[in-house]
């Protein structure tokens, strides 16, 4: 399904990932962990093409998304339309929930459709009104974003996303901003996607998140993958010092 083969990507003289190779099957869960400026948010920003790399090629069903053309910061070959049609595939969710302030719940899960995809607003007001069901916030389509909980506005940026219709979703740190009462809901929400089967990659702290929805665990310190496998035995029989260090601080 995704592909990643030897990413190289620096800011400046800062080296942040350093020839990366990840595969993601159909379906599969792949949750990614790593201390701070690792580089875990660089690697999903690369996959969706928010961030030109240096080196190395991203292929999403065999198709080449993303390459880059020599190893002088050259910026990715795609033209910007292209990169536009990978970011429709490939949904995307981060820490701060960035809706629009001035339009309602439904009419910020349905602007994508409408604007981007050029569906009809009946046919993207009924998805949107699905999306709101599945993420149980039917109730609120009508209210504005400022009204909402973190936890209510976190489950709508999900509905956004997912009125793409991507076939891969990532997730970075998506409950890190939100109080500790308010994480359940929405991990709820990343757990049903995983039980349809939605391919996804998710950047967590949340380490018991990691060992109940991941089909596979990936420790990343560095720039570089240090570690992989089931979260069974990524989590619990770590073999690498630099991970057996960073579970400890969830002990
Ligand atoms: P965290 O857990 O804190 O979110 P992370 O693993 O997501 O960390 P990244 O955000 O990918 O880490 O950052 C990796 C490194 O790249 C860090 O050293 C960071 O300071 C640097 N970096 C990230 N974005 C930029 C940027 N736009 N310009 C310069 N340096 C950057
Ligand atoms: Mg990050």
């Amino acid at each position: 399904m995704i592909e990643i083969k030897g990413l190289r990507k620096r800011f400046g003289d800062l080296e942040v990932l350093k020839r990366i190779d990840l595969s993601v099957e159909r379906g599969e869960v792949v949750v990614i962990l790593g201390p701070s400026g690792s580089g875990k948010s660089t690697l999903l920003r690369c996959l969706n093409l928010l961030e030109p790399f240096e080196e190395g090629e991203i292929l999403i069903e065999g198709k080449l998304i993303g390459y880059s053309v020599n190893g002088n910061g050259a910026r990715l070959r795609n033209s910007e339309s292209d990169n536009a049609k990978v970011r429709e595939q490939v949904g995307m969710v981060f820490q701060s929930f960035n809706l629009f302030p001035h339009r309602t719940v439904v009419q910020n899960v349905m602007m994508g459709p409408v604007k981007v995809r050029g569906m009809a607003k009946a046919e993207a007001d009924r998805l949107a009104g699905d999306l709101l069901e599945k993420v149980g916030l039917s109730e609120k389509a009508d209210e504005y974003p400022a009204r909402l909980s973190g936890g209510q506005q976190q489950r709508v940026a999900i509905a956004r996303a997912l009125a793409m219709e991507p076939q891969v979703m990532l997730f970075d740190e998506v409950t890190s901003a939100l109080d500790p009462e308010l994480v359940g809901e929405v991990l709820r929400v990343i757990r049903q996607l995983a039980d349809e089967g939605m391919t996804m990659v998710i950047v967590t702290h949340e380490i018991h998140f990691a060992r109940d929805v991941g089909d596979r665990v990936v420790f990343m310190d560095d720039g570089v993958i240090v570690e992989q496998g089931p979260p069974s035995q990524v989590l619990m029989e770590p073999d690498s010092p630099r991970l057996k260090l960073f579970l400890r601080r969830f002990q």
